[in-house]
């Protein structure tokens, strides 16, 4: 069986359109939905990431900023222009590109974002209630991921659904999302005994784990779901996902490439949970 792409270009578009016209109606009231982006460092794959969420603003008619920073900036001037940004209409959510070098706290950095403009949903508050199944932002990677479901009108409800990866930012809120959706949940890492005994009663698989092709065909279960959450850059410079596409796509029923999956669904719902600020600000 060769299984079905769970395409996140095309995803991504579809929903960008919906939101690029709610954006439209929105700016008709007075409000053009705003997103700062505060870059610190070189990183060249952070770089990447910030540019692609920028450009993918000014393409859905958002109001976009970027406000880069050396490595070695100190902390303060950070925390200020949080605070400025905090306070600033034009503004509907503030990322910060993560990681952040070492002499940032990154949590106090997180924290510092105005609640209803954490957009990222890693803040505390946006944990929380998540956590309680309350409305909040829910954290771009697993929202994004939970998208192909409705999608593609793949029932979650009962399922058996393993998530490998237990981050704050994809494992544990994949977890909880698809626990909200009714999926019987194993969270596996890396003290997980019997991985692939566990990932082969999966109907849902979930990667997330940050190592190359490491689900291989033989620990997925003939006709699962697998989402690939994983981005990672081979010496040859290609990028691959942590799930070996060309071999666990001959068992799954349903799979997401990397590049391509994934990937684009998160820049998208990143878009979504601004545009969502934006409509409750102008509702305020
Ligand atoms: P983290 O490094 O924070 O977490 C990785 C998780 O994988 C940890 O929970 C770790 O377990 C677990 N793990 C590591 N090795 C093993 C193993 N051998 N067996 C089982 N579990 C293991 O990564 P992130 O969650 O931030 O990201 C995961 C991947 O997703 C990365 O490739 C990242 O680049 C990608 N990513 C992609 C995004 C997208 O938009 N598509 C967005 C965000 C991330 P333990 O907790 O025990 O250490």
């Amino acid at each position: 069986m060769t299984a079905k792409l769970l395409d996140g270009n095309v995803l991504g578009q579809k929903l960008r359109a919906n939101f690029k016209q709610r954006a439209e109606e929105l700016a008709l009231l007075g409000t053009r939905p705003g997103l700062a982006v505060i870059l610190v460092g070189e990183d060249p794959a952070s770089q990447v990431y910030v540019r692609n969420k920028v450009n993918a603003c000014a393409q859905a008619g958002f109001h976009s900023e970027k406000h880069a920073y050396p490595a070695e900036v100190d902390p303060a001037t950070v925390f200020a222009k949080i605070a400025e940004l905090n306070s600033d209409p034009k503004i509907h959510g503030i990322l910060v590109q993560l990681p952040l070098p070492k002499h940032f706290d990154s949590d106090a950095v997180l924290d510092a974002i105005a609640p209803e403009k954490d957009v990222d949903g890693f803040r505390a508050e946006n944990v929380g209630a998540l956590m309680q199944g309350q409305p909040c932002f829910i954290p771009c990677t697993p929202y994004g991921a939970m998208k192909f479901f409705e999608d593609a009108g793949i029932a979650v409800k009962g399922k058996e659904a393993v998530v490998v990866g237990r981050s704050n930012i994809v494992g544990k809120p994949m977890a909880m999302l698809l626990m909200h959706a009714g999926a019987t949940v194993t969270v596996c890492h890396s003290q997980t005994r019997d991985l692939k005994g566990h990932c082969l009663r999966a109907d849902i698989l979930v990667a997330a784990i940050g190592k190359p092709k490491m689900i291989t065909a033989d620990m997925v279960k003939p006709g699962a779901v697998v989402i690939d959450v994983g981005i990672n850059r081979l010496p040859d410079g290609k990028l691959c996902g942590d799930v070996d596409f060309e071999a666990v796509k001959e068992v799954a029923s349903y799979i997401t490439p990397v590049p391509g999956g994934v990937g684009p669904m998160t820049i998208t719902m990143l878009l979504g949970n601004t545009l969502e600020s934006a409509e409750r600000a102008a509702r305020a």
